[in-house]
């Protein structure tokens, strides 16, 4: 017998018939004598349609009347789940994020779970009753609902998971699980067994959005196991875990992410003196543009340069940014590049073996690829190159790192 949070998210919800079939795949948990806390989205798309509705009465709608409003997807769906669920002759309890007490801070649109009541979950998990639980809501200690932004209600199930010292979280979605890469760029990546939560988190920001990334920081913090699966075809899915290191096999890279988004800004011939860093790249975080990669040069004849990424959608503002900064500094000059592209390899493996880096970059050396910034961190080594590279660079690496699907298969 398992404790287990399933969370479904708005398109295995998206029809009645969906509904009933989730349903039965709860029933199919409950006759394995496991306890089920089930996490529902609202029907899909129906949040955006709230929103519009909210957009066609003002421009403006009040942060707290908002909520009140988003709030109702959720609560439509966890009556709905319940009533096909006694259909299937099983005891079924809903609640909404007020109900069951998931104590939030005022911070409407965007509210952090501070607290969660269990006592009311644990005593109907005691009564064999399943309990269904409205994602994504919550209530602030005036008895305000509040909702904790898009896609919330992965957070929300990982902290009632937490809560309630679940033995695993699983995370239902369209796709079976993580994997190597994007299937749409390598054809034959692999789905992945297991994951590290670090390398789950590297991959996220990286561009496989398959979970809201404060959902994988949370369950890293409380290490609850977190597995993401399909509501549509059976299979084990991806176990999100932490790094038990048993495995001395465990491949080196686990997988390739990438990002088409960024842009580079480089601010040539910058007096080398205290301080220079700061003047370049402060204004740009303080007009709240997130910096990923810095670069600075060695200096040569007392000057040196310094280059940085930011979203391609901010590139202008940051351009403009660096070119107020050069005058300010009597710097050389700036230049910048919209179509770059950041690849890189993950993996905890990396941790323990030199080597990585040099068998990366003379696959791209091998591929005919200019290397433009490299970083590296201990799980993960980036390069910037031109954009119209990725692919080749990515499928190249991917087979490199002996990632490609065996044929067989
Ligand atoms: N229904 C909310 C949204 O669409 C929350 C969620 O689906 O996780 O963002
Ligand atoms: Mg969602």
């Amino acid at each position: 017998m398992a404790l287990i949070v399933q969370k479904f998210g708005g398109t295995s919800v998206g029809t009645p018939e969906r509904i009933k079939a989730v349903a039965e795949r709860i029933k199919r948990h409950v006759d394995k004598g496991d306890q089920i806390v089930v996490v529902v989205s609202a029907m899909s798309g129906e949040t955006s349609r709230l929103l519009t509705l909210s957009q066609s009465i003002t421009a403006q709608p009040d942060a707290r009347e908002l909520d009140v409003l988003l709030s109702t997807g959720e609560q439509v769906t966890i009556a709905l789940l319940s009533m096909a669920l006694h259909d299937l002759s099983l005891g079924a309890r809903s609640y909404t994020g007020g109900q069951v007490k998931l104590l939030t801070d005022s911070v409407f649109s965007k509210a952090r779970i501070k607290q969660i009541d269990k006592k009311a979950i644990l005593a109907d998990l005691t009564n064999d009753q399943v309990v269904v639980i409205a994602g994504f809501q919550g209530v602030d200690g005036s008895g305000n609902i509040t909702t904790l932004g898009r896609g919330g209600s992965d957070t929300t199930a990982v902290a009632i998971a937490a809560a309630i010292n679940a033995d695993e979280c699983q995370i239902y979605t369209d796709v079976d699980g993580v994997y190597t890469t994007d299937p749409r760029v390598v054809s034959c990546a692999q789905r992945l067994d297991r994951i590290t939560f670090e390398e789950m988190l590297e991959m996220a920001s990286l561009g496989s959005k398959v979970l809201q990334i404060r959902a994988v920081e949370f369950a890293g913090k409380y290490q609850v196991p977190l597995r993401v699966l399909s509501s549509f075809k059976e299979g084990p899915g991806t176990l999100i875990s932490i790094d038990e290191n048993a495995d001395m096999e465990a491949a080196l890279v686990s997988g390739i992410a990438f990002n088409r988004d960024e842009a580079r800004i480089i601010v040539r011939g910058v007096p080398d003196m205290p301080g220079v860093a700061y003047k370049v790249i402060g204004p740009v975080s303080d007009a709240n543009i997130e910096v990923d990669v810095i670069v600075q040069n060695v200096a040569a004849d007392g000057s040196t340069d310094i280059t940085f990424t930011v979203h391609r959608n901010e590139l202008d503002k940051a351009h403009a940014i660096a070119e107020k900064t050069v005058k300010e500094l009597s710097a050389r000059e700036v230049a910048v590049d919209g179509n770059i592209c950041k690849v890189s390899l993950v993996g905890v493996g990396m941790r323990s073996h030199a080597g990585i880096a040099s068998q990366m970059f003379k696959v791209l050396a091998d591929a005919g690829i200019n290397i433009e910034l490299i970083t590296t961190s201990e799980i993960k080594i980036s390069v910037v190159i031109e954009e119209k590279y990725m692919e080749l660079a990515v499928r190249a690496l991917h087979t490199e790192f002996g990632l490609d699907q065996p044929e067989s298969e």
